[in-house]
């Protein structure tokens, strides 16, 4: 078996190195990762700079791009083979909620799902690599559960029989003895953003630096904010159409009225 690990902390970060001593042996790993801290950088690909690619002492190769990047360059020609599963991570601190959609940890892991290949984003629930080598082993543990069931996938088409999936885990900064086990989580919701901070530059020019996340406003039972904080790891099953598919019908006659009118001027 093959799996692409990438992340959004770069590739030098302590996440990445611990998930890929912890799957080593479970299947062949390549890392190709962001250069630098990508975090925050959801599916943005880079369209109007070219890519380097640089391989590290470790064998880990590195691009001056994004998670997003990674992953789309490495499927697309660098790998030059389709691997069997696609792992972001761990991140440092967590994806849970409303933080799915900046997250550059679930882009990378996205990207790989849009690419027909099943795909797992991990992440700490706390910043600060406490416990690091823990999530890893759960991590793994997880990882060597699904890799017999990709077996016999290959591809878009398997689709609907289950075999291609994205999945979206946060594990709290326990060691393994005190973590509580699994449970699978919808996201949970956050309030807005803290307020912009507003600092003056050197040269008198404002600067403006984005707020920290808000606090959760959706935490109830079945949530990833809530299992996480009864020391579960959480696994998010995730779907990529934006669609709400429930309002399709009330938006309907405003499209048959701007019709209409657009047929008055005719
Ligand atoms: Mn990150």
């Amino acid at each position: 078996m093959k799996i692409l690990l990438s992340n959004d902390d770069g590739y030098q970060a302590p996440g990445i190195v611990a998930l890929y001593e912890a799957l080593k042996d479970l299947a062949d790993v390549e890392v190709v990762a962001p250069e630098h801290n990508n975090s925050a950088k959801s599916n943005a690909l880079t369209l109007h700079s070219p890519l380097y690619v640089h391989r590290a002492a470790n064998g880990f190769r590195y691009v001056n791009g994004t998670p997003a990047d990674c992953v789309h360059i490495a499927l697309t020609g660098l790998l030059g083979y389709r691997p069997d599963l696609v792992v972001s991570g761990i991140n440092n601190g967590a994806n849970m909620g409303d933080d799915t959609i900046y997250s550059g940890t679930v882009g990378a892991a996205m990207e790989g799902y849009l690419f027909g290949v099943p795909a797992i984003a991990f992440s700490q629930t706390e910043k600060g690599w406490a416990h690091l080598d823990d999530a890893a082993a759960t991590a793994r543990q997880l990882v060597a559960q699904l890799l017999p069931t990709l077996a016999c996938a290959d591809g878009p088409d398997t689709a609907r029989d289950g075999a291609h999936w994205l999945l979206n885990v946060n594990i709290p900064n326990l060691p393994r003895h005190a973590l509580r086990g699994f449970k699978v989580a919808r996201l949970g919701r956050r309030h807005a953003a803290e307020a912009v901070i507003t600092q003056q530059s050197p040269r008198g020019d404002t600067m403006y630096w984005i707020g920290s996340a808000g606090a959760a406003r959706e935490d109830g039972e079945g949530t990833d904010f809530h299992a996480t904080a009864q020391g579960y790891a959480t696994i998010t099953p995730l779907q990529v159409d934006l669609t709400d598919h429930a309002v399709l019908p009330y938006w309907a006659p405003t499209a048959s009225r701007l019709t209409q009118t657009l047929q008055g001027l005719a």
